[in-house]
């Protein structure tokens, strides 16, 4: 029997996605759900044995070998459990036993959702090629993970590359995980709109507030629509340097929804490095956009159980 596909779940605050993949990273079956979110523990995992049951009718899924999942953070890929911040229900829920328990005692691997895009980059995006890279995802939140000597890194609970909550501003604000002046609390989406709003931005006819709104009115030039994408690109640059300066890493990768604004983010970000990242062996550091699309999460899940497959040593379970 062959057994060359993996069954892939991308599991965040909004939709439960699954795929059966392949050894070349093709996504062969699809199945979606809405996640539950405000749901109890056991509705969300009936969910997710809803997108495997999809899975499972697939006359492919005989191939499949094991399972990879990227969930929403935090994640503790040694227990076994997820407790994403958006999903309640979940506290240490036991997602790796539930899934195993579903596919008939497939081998599971689990990952952080930042953690799956990074090994879908590196596997098939603009990490590709690159031993020593950082990729971010800079949405909602702000999330990432690393490859280490040509390896992605999850770390023991499999959250390596939390960028997100990273301090850049020793008396910045407090941030929801209980810090303050974290990136994320500079640089994500919602932060970007809030700044630029308290800072007397206001929004086209639309009523549009959203990052993507104030990155359209940065391109056309209004300097507090700027002021809040260059302010997000500096706390984004102060946190790369650091990861650089500490793992030498020789390439970051950003990309989600702030990602997508272009050079209103990029070229201050490529700026602020030069101050940041100083020392010889960080100076070669470059920034790139992400190329992996929606699908990177299913990808980047895929490719940790492809990996586990072929180097049990290396899988976290
Ligand atoms: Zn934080």
């Amino acid at each position: 029997m062959h057994t060359d596909l993996v069954a892939a779940l991308d599991i965040g605050g909004t939709k439960i996605a699954g795929a059966l993949v392949d050894g070349q990273g093709r996504i062969l079956v699809r199945a979606q759900r809405p996640t539950p979110a405000e749901a109890d523990g056991d509705t969300v995992m009936r969910s997710v044995e809803a997108v495997l049951g999809e899975l499972a009718a697939s006359p492919l899924w005989g191939r499949a070998s094991a399972v990879g999942i990227g969930s929403a953070g935090p994640v503790d890929a040694s227990a076994g459990t997820v407790s994403p911040v958006n999903v309640p229900g979940w506290r240490d829920y036991p997602l790796v036993a539930g899934v195993r328990a579903a596919t008939g005692g497939l081998p599971v691997e689990l990952i952080g959702d930042g953690v799956a895009i990074t090994a879908a980059e590196h596997w098939q995006g603009a990490a590709r090629g690159h031993d020593n890279a950082l990729c971010m995802v800079v949405s909602t939140g702000v999330g990432g993970g690393l490859v280490l000597g040509g390896r992605l890194h999850p770390g023991p609970t499999g959250n390596t590359g939390h960028i997100g909550h990273i301090s850049v501003d020793l008396d910045g604000d407090p941030c929801p995980c209980g810090s303050r002046g974290c990136v994320e609390r500079i640089a994500s989406g919602p932060n970007i709109a809030r700044r630029a709003l308290a800072n007397g931005w206001l929004p086209g006819p639309d009523g549009d507030t959203s990052a993507a709104a104030v990155a359209a009115a940065a391109r056309a030039g209004d300097p507090v629509a700027v002021a809040s994408f260059t302010r997000a690109a500096r706390a984004l640059a102060a946190g790369i340097a650091a990861t650089a300066t500490l793992v030498e890493i020789d390439i970051a990768v950003v990309g989600g929804g702030v990602g997508k604004a272009g050079e209103v983010l990029f070229a201050p970000l490529r700026q602020a490095l030069t101050e940041y990242a100083t020392l010889s062996f960080v100076r070669r550091l470059v920034v790139a956009p992400a190329r992996m699309g929606t699908d990177a999460g299913l990808v980047g899940a895929a490719a940790a159980a492809l990996t586990l497959r072929t180097d049990p040593a290396a899988a976290g379970v």
